[in-house]
């Protein structure tokens, strides 16, 4: 684990939208570098949950702890400021951008002197964007993206450019990792090498990861713990292995 990675503690989350419970006092814990899968039917919560977790929507009630800071009511911005770095399910990249700078965009929380100062060219934000730009090399050759740093972002393929989304997420230096469905859309190709970039995230750099996803190969390979939703409840939770035999999962599933 890397050093300073608090425990996520979620408790009792609740959230309603007019009439509709989409959280109904669910709880969980990702334990330090290591991946939690949240998984459930359309409509479980699942999103919902993490819109929580990354200050977009406010809980009705419960509490989610990340370490010894209590990230509900905060907005978003501080809580990416605490290392919690969320990874949408559609492209998010800047197309005409080479990879490279897209990936130094991700470096903006770390900037001292912000790239206005690098535009204005004082010699200091120039050693500070070379030391950044450094970062940014090192994280794309991590995810295998090292020979695509001056193209432009969306002259790559789908899976490329989704491990690109996932790059620049890294480059934030988060310690707690949000991933949307990282592999929907993907090639059978493409899904096993994320798979893997996802699992090197987890043992190299020791981040903590909580995964929603639908594909169950996918999920089975890389969990640690996973926690079942449906219909906004927690209906079961442990290893891959306990939850993929749990009746009330398969019920869930099947949609009796
Ligand atoms: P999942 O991601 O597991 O498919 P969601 O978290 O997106 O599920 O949705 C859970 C429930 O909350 C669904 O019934 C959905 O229609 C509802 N919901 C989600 N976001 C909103 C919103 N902003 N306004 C109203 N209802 C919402
Ligand atoms: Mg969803």
């Amino acid at each position: 684990t890397a050093p300073g990675v608090p425990p996520l503690r979620v408790r009792d989350l609740t959230v309603r939208f007019a009439g509709l419970t989409a959280l109904d006092a669910v709880g969980f814990t990702v334990a330090p570098g290591t991946v939690h899968a949240l998984i459930g039917p359309n409509g479980a919560g699942k999103s919902t949950c993490f819109n929580v977790l990354s200050g977009v929507y406010r809980a009705r009630a419960g509490s989610v702890r990340f370490g010894e800071h209590e990230l509900t009511g905060l907005p978003p911005h501080r809580i990416a400021g605490l290392g919690v770095a969320r990874i949408f399910q559609n492209l998010a990249l800047p197309p005409r951008a080479t990879v490279e700078d897209s990936l130094l965009l991700g470096r903006h929380r770390l900037t001292r002197t912000g790239f206005l100062a690098a535009g204005l060219r004082l010699p200091s934000a120039a050693r500070e964007e070379r030391a950044h730009r450094a970062r940014v090399r090192e994280i794309a050759a991590f995810v295998g993206l090292g020979d695509c740093l001056d193209r432009p972002a969306g002259s790559l393929p789908y899976g490329r450019q989704k491990l690109a989304e996932l790059a620049r997420a890294l480059c934030a230096e988060p310690r707690l990792l949000l991933l949307d469905e990282p592999v929907a859309g993907m090639t059978a190709d493409e899904r096993r090498r994320t798979a893997a970039v996802i699992a090197g995230v987890r043992d190299s750099l020791g981040i903590s990861i909580v995964l929603v996803e639908h594909d169950m190969g996918v999920v089975m390979r890389l969990a640690d713990a996973v926690t079942v939703l449906d219909f906004g409840r927690r209906i079961a939770g442990g290893t891959s292995a306990e939850v993929q035999n749990d009746p009330a999962v398969v019920r869930a599933y099947l949609g009796e």
